[in-house]
């Protein structure tokens, strides 16, 4: 039932995020930049020293899945991303009302998967050891936040409707306690090997996350603190690898 409840609390995250964006855009895009700095050094030693040697323990070819994995993301995500570096200069050059080419399907599937293998992530990881069930928990938990703030500004500012906007955020953060919810009730997924898959899968959108996603965003952040919040982000695995 853990996996459950932390895929739900995941997927609130999200909606937090989203709740932010409407009541305040301007101030959560331009704060949340501190947050994604502190989710990055988590996603990345996570993955690093925890989530990918695991998956290499369980599985024999789980550093080409994180390489496929890496690479199934880029091409999922590749308009999304061509939209985040877009907003940013929008908020810079303060025309926000310039018309957008419209979300492509491929980048909303691309966050939804993102959002299912985060629920995923979270399930396999207790399946291995409620350490890393914790890891991954928080791996997802904190960078749901911004991720709420993204999606929804993205959606917003290619002219959807607001209502609209809403309903696809909550769709997307929904696919994150689906994923919890999946891991846990098929048993197919709970072998050694599957579960060394599913760790891949984690590590490699985890590392795509951080460094295509989250890394751009925090170039307009204040550099001291943005580098500090990434390396205390950075420390949080390896204190929990230590003390649980
Ligand atoms: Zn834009
Ligand atoms: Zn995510």
């Amino acid at each position: 039932m853990l996996p459950i409840v932390f895929g739900l609390i995941a997927g609130a995250a999200t909606l937090l995020g989203m709740w932010l964006v409407l009541a305040k855009e301007a101030w959560s895009r331009r704060n949340s930049v501190y947050l994604i700095a502190f989710s990055i050094g988590i996603l990345l030693a996570a993955s690093f020293t925890e989530i990918i040697p695991e998956a290499i323990e369980l599985h024999p070819q789980a550093l080409l899945i994180v390489l496929g994995t890496f690479f199934v993301f880029y091409v999922l995500e590749h308009s999304v991303v061509a939209h985040h570096h877009h907003l940013a200069s929008d908020e810079e050059r303060g025309t926000s009302d310039e018309r957008h080419v419209p979300i492509e399907k491929m980048a909303f599937a691309g966050l939804a998967v993102h959002s299912l293998v985060d629920g995923l992530a979270i399930g396999a990881g207790f399946e291995v050891s409620p350490a890393l069930g914790i890891l991954t928990t928080l791996a997802v938990i904190l960078h749901e936040v911004p991720e709420g703030i993204t999606t929804l500004s993205l959606f917003l500012h290619a002219n959807y409707p607001r209502q609209r906007a809403v309903l696809f955020t909550a769709i997307v953060a929904l696919a994150t306690p689906v994923g919890a919810i999946v891991t846990t009730f098929v048993p197919a997924l709970r072998s050694a090997a599957m579960l060394g898959v599913l760790l891949a899968v984690a590590g490699g959108s985890f590392l795509y996350v951080a460094a295509a996603d989250l890394i751009p965003e925090t170039h307009r952040a204040r550099h001291i603190p943005a580098i500090l919040l990434m390396l205390l982000g950075i420390l949080v695995p390896l204190a929990v690898e230590r003390f649980l």
